[in-house]
């Protein structure tokens, strides 16, 4: 009784807030149009000359595990101390080496007993952790025989590893996600090691080495062929030895986390923009313009008594794997995580052959990845009208799991942001549109060493910059438009999982 009253009430009021819209003149307008008028453009433009003069000092990169990521963390950190911030540096690990020293072990030890080949039946995974474990294999949702096109999803989802035996040596089928997430789930489901096997269909049969940049499950892994895999899948109760002998060198790098003193803190708005850049260039599009442009928002509404409790990052190692926002992300409780209400991504606002384009929370335009969390069609929207009252153009741009959204989507926080355009060839549709030159990449410096101050289009650091503090401001103080994080909100993920 109680359960469907509450049920009753939470849909009454949720379909209150769904059509009911923000009103002109409310504290989150107000603010909004406030904030917009105090972040100037020429503030943004200072930042990225000091990360330019940060790269420039230090060999031209701002890269992961390079003294320029450092000094660009201390930049970032100082100025939002200054505002008031209070800022905490995460320690986040990436792979600075691996080296592998013998060829791995893989032998069966009961019932009977088998050696495989090193490097021809199986290949150790780059980087695989050393380790020499005896253990019993336990299958993992593997589908035999295969199917006669690609349809295993065995280790894709945390459930597959129900009956999992901690301590026991997991055995994975390739197939439909990265081999990185079958890994991270034996990896948190308790694997003494981890064997993943090629699929079996034709093309798909044989073992091959492979780097693929995970290495937290902290146990030996390799990939084996497919026949590998059917045999010991077949064999009651199989025992192996697994060994891996390498010496994996983990770099550790900081993302930037800063808090507004004010706001509710079982809701808050988050904004991200990655700090690092690529070996190869300085990075002031990819992405001192993101990071420049969220710095000035920080900065001008420091001393605003939010609502809600606003949090600003500058993520570490993203172009070697999204590796900052998704060990921040994998550092969260559940509760801490439902307290995350929106994630705002700023990845590259300033390409010199811009389109506004806004993460595709509604998946309107039926591309790629399936819709945002609950709420990011609403973010979408938000960011879609701030552009519209300018009277300026947007397209949407697919969740490509390419950005630092990725880790927060997948764990159901709702997401959106925009994305002014990388590698891509701008279509003369779009030049009609955002004017600019059709055939040529948004970013033709795109990671690149001329991705420097030359590389940024200021009309659009302008405009984007506006928008992100109007969507700051506007969920800062309203987040009526966005679903709690209840189990209802989170139905349509386990929908996904099941299927
Ligand atoms: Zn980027």
């Amino acid at each position: 009784m109680r359960r469907i009253a509450i049920a009753l009430i939470t849909a009454l009021a949720l379909s209150l807030a769904l059509t009911t819209p923000a009103s002109a003149g409310g504290l989150d307008d107000v603010f909004a149009k406030l904030l917009v008028k105090q972040v100037k453009g020429p503030n943004a433009k200072k930042h990225l000359n000091a990360l330019q003069a940060i790269a420039t000092a230090n060999g031209g990169t701002r890269a992961a595990g390079t003294p320029g990521y450092d000094a660009s963390r201390d930049y970032v950190a100082g100025k939002l101390r200054k505002a008031g911030y209070k800022v905490t540096l995460q320690p986040i690990n990436f792979v600075e080496s691996w080296t592998e020293n013998s060829p791995p072990t893989l032998n069966l030890t009961a019932p009977g007993s088998k050696t495989y080949v090193p490097n021809e039946d199986f290949f150790s995974f780059q980087p695989s952790p050393a380790g020499d474990v005896t253990a019993q294999v336990q299958a993992v949702d593997l589908t035999l025989p295969p199917t006669p096109t690609p349809t295993s999803t065995s280790g894709c989802e945390e459930s597959d590893f129900a009956g999992f035996v901690a301590g026991r040596i997991a055995l994975i089928q390739r197939g439909t996600c990265a081999f990185a997430l079958k890994i991270r789930n034996a990896g948190r489901a308790g694997a003494s090691g981890i064997i993943v096997f090629n699929e079996g269909q034709p093309g798909r049969t044989d073992a091959f080495p492979l780097d693929i940049g995970e290495w937290r499950a902290g146990v030996p892994m390799v990939f084996a062929d497919f026949a590998v895999g059917n045999e010991l899948a077949a064999t009651a109760g199989a025992t192996v030895r697994l060994k891996v002998d390498s010496t994996l060198v983990l770099g550790t790098n900081d993302n930037v986390i800063a808090e507004s003193r004010f706001g509710d803190p079982r809701n808050v708005v988050m904004a991200g923009a990655h700090l690092d850049s690529v070996p190869a260039g300085p990075g002031i599009n990819d992405n001192g313009s993101g990071s420049a442009s969220i710095l000035e928002v920080a900065e001008q509404m420091a001393h605003f008594p939010v609502k809600n409790k606003v949090r600003f990052a500058f993520w570490a190692g993203e172009e070697i794997g999204l590796l900052g926002s998704d060990q921040y992300v994998a550092s969260l409780s559940e509760a801490q995580r439902d307290r995350i209400r929106v994630y705002l991504n700023f990845d590259m606002v300033a390409s010199p052959n811009y389109a506004y384009k806004l993460y595709d929370g509604d998946n309107s335009d039926n591309e790629g990845s399936p819709a945002g969390p609950p709420g990011s069609a609403e973010i979408e929207k938000q960011l879609e009208a701030f552009y519209g009252s300018r009277h300026l153009p947007t397209v949407g741009t697919d969740f490509d799991g390419r950005s630092d959204y990725d880790p927060f989507i997948d764990v159901g926080i709702p997401a959106g942001g925009i994305f002014t355009g990388a590698e891509g060839i701008k279509t003369a549709e779009e030049a009609a549109m955002f004017g600019g030159t059709a055939g040529v990449a948004y970013d033709a410096c795109y990671h690149q060493a001329c991705d420097t101050t030359a590389n940024i289009n200021n009309t659009a650091l302008d405009v984007d910059l506006d928008a992100i503090a109007d969507s700051v401001a506007r969920f800062a103080f309203n987040l009526r438009s966005i679903p709690p994080r209840t189990a209802a909100a989170a139905a349509p993920l386990a929908a996904k999982t099941a299927a």
